[in-house]
């Protein structure tokens, strides 16, 4: 039976390691952490829970796959439900515009809020939904293993159907006239760790997602998805080693020989496949020799995409009017995007996410909220500097949301901060980026690093910095497409 060691457990490498074992591989899973999910990390503050990492889950149906792969029904693991009305978006003038896949409910708000907006929203649904159509026709399950496969006409002629030469505010402003407005579907860069005043229009299709899918919730916390992973992974018969890092890969003649594990001891494997983040992990682990197609010097000119500056706090009280999510506009946004991407700053009045999900389910935080508030912040800078003091800036974040009608330091009970500082370091993800790289120029949204590595035979990459790119969902895409060709290989 040919062995795959599979090196990182986040969500791309689970669904890597289940679909290669039902393909036939004996695999063994490599994990640094005490924990599988990487980034989907459960956390704990006395009687708060929190998911750290996605909050947000979009596709059910992706997640599903990887049961389906097992033979497994998900519904004997996870309960997706859907959020009717799942953020609430709040301005600094004191409005808001809630989002839903409820088509009248956003019609009705946009009355009130950007007449053009309700005029030209059927278009709009019309336009994303094609968008996003095109996108999982051509782009999700590829692997662009050669360059013909970059080469292909067809590809060629979606990708110039998918506006990849217009920005996302720009196509948004086709539809929507009132700033606000405009800036609440703008947000959607921020999925993919990027500017909506650069990156491309074709990513228009994660507002299909949200607007037309839907948003959901896993029952328990999403967190219960990496667990669900596990016990599957486990049940087909994968060998899960935690708190075991891959320090070191042995190359010959163009092939991985063996990794070098963080008690010394080597293993040795017919493939690796690897779930640690590419343009942190790969430099690391192979020396530059054995990488000519990529030296550190290319890594270096990839642009991260964000980190996050996330406080996690848990309340004896309950805000009334929170939701699920909840996004608090700053009044500038585009001046935020430009301190983050340009100046590589931290903006001091930034739009605040705040998920709360107790709102959903009181369970995970049955004494008060349990507020997940996260702030856009810049990557790390090249040197390891943080470039906050962290302190400073969770004091400026309460005085913002005391300011828009979030209370808070009255009724703290637990807190903890965590900076993109501790993203690095925990998932080794390069310079704490949350997606891998960023968006913003064409070439890095559209061809970003292959799935396969072009000087090492039997190493392959799934995760966010690689194709089809970063967010839970595509992770988890780009673990099932790896595996497919592996098990080709077979
Ligand atoms: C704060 C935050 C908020 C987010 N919000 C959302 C959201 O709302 N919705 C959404 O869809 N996505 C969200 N994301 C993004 C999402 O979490 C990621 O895109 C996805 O989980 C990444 O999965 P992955 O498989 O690429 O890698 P990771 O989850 O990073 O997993 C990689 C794993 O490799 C391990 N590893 C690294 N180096 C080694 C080594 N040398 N040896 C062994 N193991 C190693 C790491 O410990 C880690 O467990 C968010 C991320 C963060 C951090």
């Amino acid at each position: 039976m040919k062995k795959v060691a599979v090196i990182g457990a986040g969500l791309g490498g689970l669904s890597a390691a289940i679909s290669l074992a039902t393909k036939g591989y004996s695999v063994e899973l490599f994990e640094k952490n005490n924990h599988c999910g990487g980034k989907l990390m459960p956390y704990e503050l006395g009687t708060h829970k929190f998911d750290f990492g996605p909050n947000t889950i979009t596709m059910p149906d992706v997640f599903k796959q990887v049961f389906a792969l097992a033979s497994e029904n998900p519904d004997d693991y996870v309960t997706f439900k859907k959020l009717n009305v799942h953020t609430r978006n709040s301005f600094a003038d004191g409005s808001h515009f809630d989002f839903t896949s409820d088509r009248s409910l956003m019609k009705n708000q946009l009355v009130e809020l950007d007449s053009f907006g309700e005029a030209h929203y059927d278009s709009f649904i019309k336009e994303i939904t094609r968008l996003y159509t095109l996108s999982e026709k051509h782009f999700f399950y590829k692997t662009f293993q050669s360059y013909t496969d970059y080469l292909s006409p067809t590809l060629g002629k979606a990708l110039l159907q998918v506006r990849p030469y217009e920005s996302l505010y720009h196509f948004f402003s086709r539809y929507f006239q009132k700033k606000e407005v405009l800036e609440a579907f703008s947000r959607y860069a921020t999925y993919i760790g990027s500017s909506p005043y650069v990156s491309p229009a074709t990513f228009a299709m994660i507002a299909y997602l949200e607007l037309v899918q839907g948003v959901y919730y896993i029952e328990g916390g999403n967190v219960q998805l990496a667990k669900a992973y596990e016990k599957v992974a486990r049940k087909l018969g994968i060998t899960i080693h935690l708190n075991t890092k891959v320090t070191k890969m042995n190359v010959t003649n163009k092939k991985i020989t063996s990794l070098v594990l963080n008690d010394a001891k080597t293993a040795a494997f017919d493939e690796v496949v690897m779930n640690a983040d590419l343009l942190k992990a790969y430099p690391e682990l192979i020396h530059e020799d054995n990488r000519p197609h990529f030296t550190n010097k290319k890594r270096d000119k990839y642009q991260p995409s964000i980190s996050a500056f996330v406080i996690l706090a848990g309340l004896s009280h309950r805000n009334k009017g929170l939701l699920h999510h909840n996004v608090f506009f700053s009044r500038d946004y585009e001046k935020e995007f430009n301190d983050l991407f340009q100046s590589g700053s931290y903006s001091w009045e930034p739009t605040i996410y705040i998920s709360n999900s107790s709102y959903t389910d009181q369970s995970q935080s049955p004494d008060g909220d349990n507020l997940f508030i996260l702030v856009n912040a810049p990557a790390l800078h090249q040197d390891g500097e943080l470039g906050v003091d962290p302190e400073a800036y969770k004091q400026m974040i309460y005085d913002q949301l005391e300011k828009r009608g979030v209370q808070i330091r009255d009724f703290l009970v637990e807190e903890k901060v965590i900076t993109p500082k501790d993203i690095e370091e925990k998932f080794g993800a390069y310079r704490g980026a949350l997606y891998g790289l960023a968006s913003n120029k064409k070439i890095d949204a559209f061809l970003r690093p292959s799935n396969f590595a072009k000087d090492i035979v039997n190493l392959s990459f799934v995760g966010g910095s690689t194709h089809p790119g970063g967010g839970s969902p595509m992770v988890v895409i780009s673990g099932l497409n790896v595996a497919h060709a592996l098990g080709n290989r077979l």
